[in-house]
């Protein structure tokens, strides 16, 4: 039976920062990348280019080389409040510290060399004008690669792994569980397409399965006896409006973080993944499961004409229920019920009026879906009353600094559902209490985004070489 030094579960940024980091360190480790999605240049989502999402399974938007940054818009942040609870495990200074690491890898692998929200002025200005409409603005400093970049940057790292022959990837290959002995781990039962299972041994194990993986992870713990910690579920729309209506704010800040607590509610409500000129895109858990996201091309040919972002709804549920996972997962699938699997959208302008949208309307809209499988419906029939009260009085005071925003022909798409899931109990060095096993980056719970993901492969890297 082979044997490796490390099995890495997952290919996402922090699988392949993991192996970037282990074979700087020491070129001679040998090291499993496994990944239930395909390789680099074997993916294809076809709903990228037909505009019709045809439900590969596994997911070509999530699963692969490169995990769900392939797709995604791209964006670094680089500040250490965004994207993760990095800091909350090593301190703010090593966070601060590790991004920059980070951020020049990803520069030195072509990354665009703009940097976003560094107008230490306008941001003042952009933050005071929020503050009189108690919307809090998050600055962060962000690098945008852009969805073709992203591809490329990243399918770069691969083609640099592969040429060290000890760095093996397998494609469309299943972990289904990991092995220890004596509270430590000791290997992985994997199951690669049409094959049989098989048990492939390893004196350590990083788990970094995503936010496709989070369910199959927690599980794990579970049967581990490693204790999980409930993290919020922000459930949601994708909002789409044209870019007149947020270029003043995204021209400098690129992505406008902004926080509002709601006034019926008093929920937090946050906007999330701005996308200027960009495309509204859907994503597929579980084989089947559409919830919503979106993405920009950094190619001025490529853009469009609005403006999409996530808004968000943080809900963290006490005892006795502990399966937030669960509960979006039940929320995005009431909402496909409604229209045959698909996403849908819906104007505000009907939403506010409690009528569906249908296509006759939507043909009305001023403003035109990108996603074109969007399916009219009502969101009334699928989000919660907290979540969708919430989410249009949010709307309401944002339209203070977005003026438009809060109009008829404003697009709303659900259901958007982040599974941060459950945080599994780490360490430090993002070690599970079961020896020689980490879990990181989305998966685990501590991570929402590319660079804070990246981050804790690092870290791990290091800690298993030992420095
Ligand atoms: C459309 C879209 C746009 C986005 N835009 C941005 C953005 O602009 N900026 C940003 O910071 N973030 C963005 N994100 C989020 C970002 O992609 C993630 O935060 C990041 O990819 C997380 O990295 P990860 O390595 O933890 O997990 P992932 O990238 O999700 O990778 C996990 C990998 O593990 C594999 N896997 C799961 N379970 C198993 C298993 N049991 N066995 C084997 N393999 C398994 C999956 O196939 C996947 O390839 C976006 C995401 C999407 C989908």
């Amino acid at each position: 039976m082979k044997k490796y030094d490390v099995i890495i579960i997952g290919a996402g940024p922090a699988g392949i920062f993991t192996a970037l980091e282990l074979t700087k360190l020491n070129e001679k480790l040998k090291v499993l990348i496994i990944d239930k999605g395909r390789e680099i240049n074997h993916r294809k989502c076809p709903a990228r280019s037909s505009g019709t999402c045809v439900n590969c399974n596994p997911c070509a938007i999530v699963n692969g080389w490169s995990g769900a940054g392939a797709y995604s818009d791209g964006k670094l942040s680089l500040g250490v409040e965004v994207g993760g609870n990095v800091k909350d495990y090593i301190g703010e200074e090593k966070t601060a510290a590790l991004i920059k690491y980070a951020d020049d890898i990803y520069l030195g692998f072509g990354a665009g060399k703009m940097v976003y929200g560094q107008d230490d002025k306008r941001v003042d200005e952009i933050m005071y004008e929020a503050s009189k409409h108690d919307i809090q603005l998050v600055p962060c400093a962000v690098r945008h690669l852009g969805t073709e970049r992203a591809f490329k940057v990243l399918g770069g790292m691969y083609e640099h792994l592969m040429q060290n022959p000890n760095i093996e990837f397998r494609e469309l290959t299943s972990v289904q569980e990991v092995i220890c002995e004596q509270e430590k781990a000791v290997g992985v039962i994997a199951c690669t397409h049409g094959k049989g299972a098989e048990t492939i041994l390893a004196d350590y194990i990083v788990a970094a399965p995503g936010r496709e993986g989070a369910q199959w992870l927690t599980e794990q713990a579970r049967n581990l006896g490693i204790k999980t910690i409930n993290n919020a579920v922000d459930i949601g729309v994708r909002v789409e409006v044209p870019n007149a209506v947020m270029d003043h704010l995204t021209k400098d800040l690129y992505e406008a973080k902004f926080v509002y607590y709601s006034d019926t509610f008093d929920n937090k409500v946050r906007t999330f993944c701005m996308n200027p000129g960009g495309v509204v895109s859907e994503e597929h858990y579980d084989g089947h499961l559409a919830v919503v996201n979106g993405h920009s091309y950094a190619d001025p040919n490529l853009k469009t004409e609005n403006t999409n972002f996530a808004m968000l709804v943080s809900t963290s549920f006490t005892e006795p229920f502990d399966e937030p996972i669960k509960y979006g997962k039940y929320i995005a699938n009431l909402a496909n019920m409604l229209t045959g699997g698909n996403i849908m959208v819906q104007r505000l302008g009907d939403l506010l009026r409690g009528s569906r949208t249908d296509y006759k309307r939507l043909l009305k809209s001023t403003t035109r879906p990108t996603l074109k499988t969007a399916v009219p419906g009502d969101l009334s029939f699928a989000l919660p009353h907290r979540h969708l009260k919430s989410i249009l009085e949010a709307l309401k005071a944002l339209d203070n600094v977005a003026p438009g925003l809060y109009a008829r022909n404003t697009l709303l798409y659900g259901c958007e559902i982040k599974f941060y899931s459950s945080q599994i109990k780490v360490n430090q060095q993002f070690e599970t209490p079961i020896r020689h096993l980490y879990t990181i980056g989305d998966g685990a719970g501590i991570t929402r985004g590319l660079m804070q993901a990246s981050v804790t492969g690092i870290v791990v890297a290091r800690d298993i070489v030992k420095i």
